[in-house]
């Protein structure tokens, strides 16, 4: 009960689902951005097509302000 309360406000307060298109499928898919960090670059897989992609985002006063998604060479 407390976890999923604290879930609840981290969901409200920082994180904020953003949709864009895999670079592999072109399929539509969200990531969470924890929009509490200016800067972010990390990989992810996407929940399609389970290729990897690497996402780098900016965030400004707490909103997505940059956002961009690149296939990865193997
Ligand atoms: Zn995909």
């Amino acid at each position: 009960m407390v976890y999923e309360k604290v879930f609840r406000k981290n969901i409200n307060g920082m994180l904020e689902e953003h949709f864009f298109q895999c670079p592999y499928c072109w399929e539509q898919i969200s990531v969470l951005v924890d929009t509490s960090v200016q800067t972010q670059s990390y990989i992810e897989d996407c929940e399609v097509c389970c290729n990897p992609f690497r996402v780098q985002l900016a965030i400004e006063e707490r909103q997505l302000v940059y956002f961009e998604v690149n296939s990865i060479e193997q």
